[in-house]
């Protein structure tokens, strides 16, 4: 279903005009028609290992996941994604290439959407089969088209995996779906690189109304992976383009997931999480404060995901008892790192009492936010 960006029309979220899309429901999270942007990642652990993938699932939950997706590589890869979606707290995509009946089985076993190129798996049949399988249980299909596999005839015709030949073979495989009567579509165009990133989605979001699930590919390690994916993804949101985000790190899902939110905090698409002001350290520095500050970072995530609603006071978490209580005077709780060890202070009071060792900083700030909340 096609519809030019001139007809479309725009709403408003957050403050951020969004394009207007169709709806889908990925296992009770809605993605598109003006549903919150929601946060995906993809385990990577080994598709047969139940245990390994449940812990991932469970830990990019934990940082705030809302869709995660398994790689069906074989049958017994997708018996084994049926007993991870027993216990998985979030909807499972199952993420299929080229074999139709590891779709239907994923489906059997309880997918809450696929991702799948219908013109990868051998014909108009099959297609059908897994349209009707996916129609009959109300479950979405994502289209994910990347650059470095694109189909032969349109690397010749554009020359490359430019961003019209990527958007045309979305459209293409979409148009395999809608022969079908599916509709409940999902589309990312990913390349490896910015520039083509915004090209691709910029001209798919003229071209048609199915939500988007925007990404960049192989975006890299941690940093320059962060980089790329902040500015594409934030560019994209920032001009109203996109449903659900992925970022992609050769790293942790659940790394992947808080950058994921941190972009949506960025572009006020989510309300402000938690933050934590800490120091860049320096000579004074005799405690591990990164360990520390991204320690009380996570916990006060999973606080406030706990406790929703609670306002949270400001908190500082600082590499020294010298300057770090005046640096951190604006946080109504502050740790300040000693020789090995933290002091705390609430509104700038230092509590009296043993200091805090390292290991329990994360956890001496909570107790205290719960004080101070009255939780
Ligand atoms: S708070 Fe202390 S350790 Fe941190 S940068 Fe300032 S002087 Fe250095």
């Amino acid at each position: 279903m096609n519809r030019e960006l001139s007809e479309m029309e725009e709403s408003s979220f957050h403050g951020a005009k969004r394009r207007e899309t169709r709806r889908v429901d990925v296992g009770g999270v809605a993605v598109g028609g003006g549903a919150p942007v929601s946060v995906q990642t993809m385990a990577n652990a080994d598709p047969h290992d139940r245990e390994a993938l449940l812990a991932q699932v469970r830990q990019s939950a934990a940082a705030g996941a809302d869709i995660v997706r398994l790689t069906v590589p074989d049958e017994e890869a997708a018996r084994v994604f049926g007993l991870v979606r027993k216990d998985s707290p979030v909807p499972l995509v199952a993420d299929i290439h080229f074999d139709w009946r590891l779709a239907v089985a994923a489906l059997e076993n309880g997918a809450d959407a696929l991702r799948l190129n219908p013109g990868n798996i051998g014909g108009a049949e099959n297609v059908r089969a897994v349209a009707r399988a996916a129609s009959a249980r109300g479950v979405p299909i994502r289209i994910g088209v990347n650059g470095g596999s694109l189909e032969k005839d349109l690397m010749e015709k554009y020359g490359g995996a430019s961003a019209p030949a990527l958007v045309e073979s979305a459209l293409r495989h979409a148009a395999l779906l809608e022969a079908e009567d599916f509709r409940d579509i999902v589309i990312s165009v990913k390349a490896s690189d910015v520039p083509r990133t915004l090209a691709a989605y910029r001209l798919l979001s003229s071209k048609t109304a199915y939500p988007l699930h925007v990404g960049v590919t192989e975006a890299g390690t941690l940093i320059p992976g962060l980089v790329r994916s902040a500015y594409a993804i934030g560019t994209l949101l920032a001009e109203g383009i996109g449903d659900t985000i992925r970022v992609s790190l050769t790293d942790l899902p659940s790394r992947e997931v808080k950058a994921g939110l941190e972009i949506l905090r960025a572009t006020g698409l989510r309300g402000p999480g938690p933050s934590v002001t800490s120091c860049p350290t320096c000579g004074r520095t005799k405690v591990d404060l990164v360990k520390a500050a991204t320690e009380t970072e996570e916990a006060l995530e999973a606080f406030a995901r706990e406790n929703p609603g609670v306002s949270l006071p400001r908190v500082a978490v600082m590499g020294c008892v010298v300057n770090g209580p005046g640096e951190a005077k604006h946080a109504d709780i502050a740790l300040c790192g000693g020789a090995g060890f933290f002091r705390a202070f609430v509104r700038g009071e230092m509590i009296p009492g043993d200091p805090v060792p390292p290991e329990r900083a994360a956890e001496e700030v909570v107790r205290l936010v719960r004080e101070f909340a009255g939780v």
